[in-house]
């Protein structure tokens, strides 16, 4: 067996491992193994990856390795479970990034050669390196929102939609130049800085509570980036691990923007989260009404005595980490034949699947948790939806207030149940920054503290009741 033959196949079993690995990941029993799996797939790749004859020096390649390796382990040891999206978008930009660069360096390669240059390959790198200085320009501005190093809030030029437009359409006209023989590596670099311009520009406008969409929209483009790149350098290993992203980023991004209404479109061209260019204040105004304070031992009498209760665990569940509690306190109602279920709203929390991964790991049997479409028509018939940190996935707003940034996003429909019961700390807003009218409902009743420590109280009253 030649050498090409050996990698050929150790690339083979590589897209094997991540293609079941991929799959495992679909559910919480099994995503641990999966990824596991992806992970030595990866390790496969690499090391196949330094047995080819076209790499001629290990010395700055160890160097990358080290650096890079140690970043990862440590951000993996560190990092918050809160912060993971932040994570995500930062790595994510640097697989951009890198890839935007390969195309660089493949450019340069490439036009000295004497001889035609095949089309294919100069439409791959110019592929690579725009839609890659995007993801990573992008993936970028998106890590600083979620940072809050730089605002949340959309920030929108005056002719928003055309300038986005213009910009893509002076990018797509310069890689038609480019593409059409006339070489110029100071044409590409000006296209890139152009591509670097429209991702800071299309990601800047886009207010907080869209931005999951806008994060798996721009792994999709890593992921095609990356394809693209495997193109060009003719590895194989490298088109099928792009495509798996770009096709599972696409159909998240699908799935995230059928979950809070909005088109693909709409994310490339609209100043989204802003009402397409409205103010993003709308909605975001007081609300009339009193809010209702109540105790722990209050709580603890409504839930030891309902029927059915539903929990609808948010970001503040995973701030205060009180999924064991959370866990708990179900048992202890369940002792007393409640019937208790978790409703799952597809973007609460920070990441996709957050809440399923924080619950997971407290062990909430799995057959209790409910996609909202699945749960929602259970709502009328619920005697108490206990709201634990959630908010803007259960803010009304977005069904009944037009011009709210939030308008259009299916929301868990807990303001059907008869009484609902909501833990936070204060009556500060969610990651939209907007007024929850749901707080004011009569039927509502706020039990203020952190939500760990509520829980708990909870679960020693209603041991006691
Ligand atoms: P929200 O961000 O709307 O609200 C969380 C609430 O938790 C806050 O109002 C806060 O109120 C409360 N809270 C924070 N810390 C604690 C604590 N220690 N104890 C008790 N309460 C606490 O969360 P949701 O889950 O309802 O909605 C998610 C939002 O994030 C959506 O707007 C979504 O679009 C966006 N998003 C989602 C992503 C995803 O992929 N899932 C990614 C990025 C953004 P207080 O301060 O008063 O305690």
């Amino acid at each position: 067996m030649s050498r090409t033959d050996a990698i050929g196949a150790a690339y083979l079993v590589c897209a094997i491992l991540f293609i079941i690995g991929l799959r495992r990941l679909s559910s919480p029993a099994t995503a641990r193994s999966g990824n596991r799996l992806a992970a030595v797939g990866m390790a496969i790749a690499i090391a196949a990856t330094l047995f080819d004859e076209r790499v001629l020096s290990f010395g700055w390649i160890v160097v990358g390795a080290i650096a890079g390796g140690v970043a990862g382990a440590v951000g993996a040891r560190k990092v918050k479970m809160t912060a993971m999206p932040q994570m995500v978008a930062l790595f994510n930009g640097v697989g951009g990034g890198a890839a935007a660069l390969v195309a660089l360096a493949d450019y340069h390669d490439t036009v000295g050669l004497p001889g035609h240059v095949e089309v294919r390959i100069i439409a791959s790198i110019l592929f690579s390196a725009v839609v890659g200085a995007v993801s990573f320009s992008g993936s970028m501005i998106a890590f600083g929102k979620l940072q809050e190093v730089i605002s949340g809030a959309p920030t929108v030029v005056p002719g928003q939609r055309f300038v986005t437009g213009a910009l893509a359409a002076v990018v797509a006209v310069l890689c038609v130049i480019l593409g059409t023989g006339h070489e110029s590596q100071a044409l590409l670099a000006v296209t890139m800085a152009i591509a670097l311009v429209l991702g800071i520009q299309m990601v800047m406008a886009i207010g907080g509570a869209d931005m999951p969409v806008v994060i798996s929209l721009l792994n999709a483009f890593t992921g095609l980036a990356t394809a693209s790149t495997g193109f060009v350098l003719s590895n194989n290993v490298l088109i099928i691990s792009g495509t798996l992203v770009g096709a599972s980023g696409t159909l998240l991004t699908q799935m995230m923007g059928r979950a809070m209404n909005r088109t693909i479109t709409n994310v490339v061209f609209g100043a989204f989260g802003t009402g397409g260019g409205a103010a993003a204040a709308v909605g975001a105004g007081a609300v009339d009404g009193q809010v209702r304070a109540t105790t722990a031992e209050d709580v603890a009498v409504m839930l030891a005595y309902a029927r059915r209760v539903v929990i609808v665990p948010g970001y503040g569940l995973a701030v205060a980490q009180a999924q064991h509690n959370v866990r708990e306190l179900a048992d202890q109602l369940e002792r007393r034949g409640v019937d208790v279920r978790y409703a799952i709203h597809p973007v609460a929390g920070r990441m996709p699947g957050h809440m399923n991964v924080l619950l997971a790991e407290a062990d909430v049997p799995y057959p209790q948790l409910f996609e909202m479409d699945d749960i929602n028509p259970e709502f009328p018939r619920t005697d108490v939806s206990l709201v634990i940190g959630a908010n803007d996935v259960v803010n009304p707003a977005a069904q009944n207030t037009p011009g709210s940034p939030i308008y259009g996003m299916p929301i868990l429909k807990v303001h059907e149940s008869a009484a609902i019961v909501v833990l936070k700390r204060s009556m500060n807003t969610g990651f939209a920054g907007i007024e929850n009218e749901l707080f004011y409902d009569p039927k509502t009743s706020m039990l203020f503290g952190d939500a760990k420590a509520s829980v708990a109280s909870l679960t020693t009253a209603v041991k006691a009741v």
